[in-house]
């Protein structure tokens, strides 16, 4: 039987000495919502160095400057928090979208991120939100914007040693808002099969002077296209702007056939959800 080793430091400096200097693998436990089910069958020794014992990476706070989100803050509390909910009401809806209830009492959004699935919920709506990650390493701290965050599919730019240790989005400018809708077989406890991030800023008569469109599940990582941005800027979101995003996201779509959709669905499906993220998004930054 191979045996787990298990480290609960209480602060980044103690998380990343242990992560940088184990002999064996080393993994950090935020939720464990992942990170246990993979460990089923463990074939040898394993650190697991719980995170949540440091006080930073347990706090969300919103300021003028935008949100300092610390990584292993659970789901439940996000989605509980309705300053967070007013200023990116399409994050919140995206950590509300993993598992269940129960799933989220434990699930966080550094989880989601450095879990790294092209199916992750948050990570289009991160990237939408311009998110930068702080990551803390041996060699010291680095940040690295969220779109560039996930290599492939399970695989991070993360190096030996380092800790997602924080993640800052910046507080939206005047009159932006963001969305995100996911399509599932099922009603719900499923993955995506197709997402859409959606950010949009307009200006004093409703015209849309600012865009992020991020798809998500239709490639190895989540998706920035600007071409769908373009289509959108300089709009006020008739029909035939929504059509020209919507097109630009079908055509940046790269996904795979498997049991859950095929090529085409998942090319049609993304964009049809980046109209309809477009349009609550728009809607919601005239508010
Ligand atoms: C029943 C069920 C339903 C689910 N439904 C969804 C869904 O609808 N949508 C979705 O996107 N996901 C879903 N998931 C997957 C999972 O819940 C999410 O990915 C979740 O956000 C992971 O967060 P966590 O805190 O539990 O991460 P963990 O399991 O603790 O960690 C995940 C990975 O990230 C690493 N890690 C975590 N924090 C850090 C850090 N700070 N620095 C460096 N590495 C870190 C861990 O070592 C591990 O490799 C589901 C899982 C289950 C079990």
């Amino acid at each position: 039987m191979v045996s787990v080793v298990f480290e609960d430091p209480d602060s980044i400096e103690g998380a990343v000495n242990l992560l940088a200097n184990s002999k064996i693998k080393a993994s950090v436990l935020a939720g464990g919502t992942d990170l246990i089910i993979q460990m089923q069958g463990l074939q040898e020794e394993r650190l697991v160095v719980d995170v949540k014992k440091i006080p930073s990476m347990m706090q969300a706070e919103l300021s003028k400057d935008g949100l300092a989100l610390g990584p292993s803050v659970p789901c439940a509390e996000l989605t509980a928090r309705d300053d967070i909910k007013a200023v990116y009401p399409g994050l919140v809806e995206a950590a509300y979208l993993i598992g269940s209830t129960q799933v989220q009492g434990r699930c966080s959004v550094g989880g989601n991120l450095c879990n790294s699935s092209p199916a992750a919920d948050t990570i289009p709506a991160l990237i939408a939100n311009n998110a930068q990650c702080v990551i803390v390493g041996p060699n010291g701290e680095r940040m690295v914007a969220a779109e560039d965050f996930v290599a492939g599919v399970g695989q991070n730019i993360m190096e030996k040693g380092e800790l997602l240790a924080k993640i800052n989005i910046p507080r939206p400018a005047a009159n932006t808002s963001d969305a995100y809708l996911r399509f599932i077989p099922r009603t719900e406890m499923d993955i995506a099969v197709a997402g859409a991030g959606v950010s949009v800023t307009l200006d004093s008569d409703g015209t849309c002077t600012a865009a992020r469109v991020v798809i998500g599940a239709v490639a190895i990582t989540a998706l920035l296209v600007p071409d769908a941005a373009t289509a959108l800027i300089g709009t006020k979101f008739d029909e035939a702007a929504l059509q020209a995003a919507a097109d630009a996201a079908s055509a940046a779509a790269k996904p795979i056939t498997d049991r859950r959709g095929t090529v085409e669905f998942r090319t049609h499906v993304v964009g049809v959800l980046v109209k309809r993220a477009a349009k609550i998004a728009a809607q919601r930054a005239g508010e």
